[in-house]
């Protein structure tokens, strides 16, 4: 099934929101680059690309390569270089903790118990995380407040310990994300055709059955909440008002 069929219904609020989210963009990237976008390659965050190309703002583009994703979203690293001229970042993690995770837990270590789990995602997402962000900043995500509960609060811009953090998309459904995928005619990840609205690792991800929530392909074996990899879990965090986004 086509998710450009399914999904692509825009709300009211599209245009606005997509003229919001670029002015947004050319803001903070005046008052805090350098900035750099973390995209997971999966429809929000392809959108996140195309805005940011939009905007006409200098941000780096960054994946984190796993180990375990899905040669479906790895495909489109090369999409994003050709379409736009310019080179993805791409951060692996460190071999040296891998092979030692796996030797002790296995490689099925994440179905144990949540506290692996974790361990798995700080080794593979959150070390190079914080080698993707070093000296950056701000970061820009693809999150979206009706993703699930724990999002339903996310700020456009949240001032984080060493840099800000800012999302385009906070207010968007999932209905805009497609019709701009529409629109501007972007590559989008074939899993989503296959009825994954969240896509991560190989492991830890499956399709959704009719009815499910957003993210409930994600980490389904653990309670609902505890579905973040840390990613997007900050512990001393500022939301912050609009204006304090431009430029002193
Ligand atoms: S999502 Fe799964 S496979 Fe990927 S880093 Fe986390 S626990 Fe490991």
């Amino acid at each position: 099934m086509s998710a450009l069929l399914l999904y692509n219904q825009p709300s009211p609020q599209f245009d606005a929101r997509q003229a919001q989210a670029i002015a947004l963009l050319k803001r903070v990237a005046e008052a805090h680059g350098p900035l750099t976008q973390a995209s997971s390659l999966g429809a929000e965050d392809m959108v996140v690309t195309h805005l940011v190309h939009l905007a006409g703002i200098e941000s780096g583009v960054f994946v984190l390569d796993t180990g375990k994703l899905h040669t479906e979203t790895l495909a489109l690293i090369g999409k994003i270089e050709q379409r736009y001229s310019r080179s993805v970042e791409v951060y692996r993690p460190r071999n040296e903790s891998v092979i030692k995770f796996v030797r002790q837990h296995g490689e099925e270590a994440m179905y144990q118990n949540v506290a692996l789990r974790k361990q798995c995602c700080d080794i593979r997402k959150m070390e190079p995380l914080a080698r993707a962000l070093a000296g950056k900043g701000g970061w820009i995500t693809g999150l979206r407040r009706e993703q699930s509960s724990d999002r339903a609060a996310v700020p456009d811009v949240v001032q984080e310990a060493e840099r800000i953090k800012v999302n385009p998309l906070a207010d968007w459904t999932w209905g805009d994300v497609w019709h701009f995928i529409a629109r501007h005619q972007l590559d989008h990840n074939a899993l989503h055709d296959r009825f994954f609205p969240s896509i991560g690792c190989v492991p830890c991800t499956r399709a959704i059955a009719v009815g499910e929530d957003f993210r409930a392909g994600r980490w389904w074996w653990e309670s609902s909440d505890l579905k973040e990899c840390g990613l997007h879990v900050q512990p001393a965090t500022t939301s912050l008002p609009p204006s304090e986004t431009s430029p002193a």
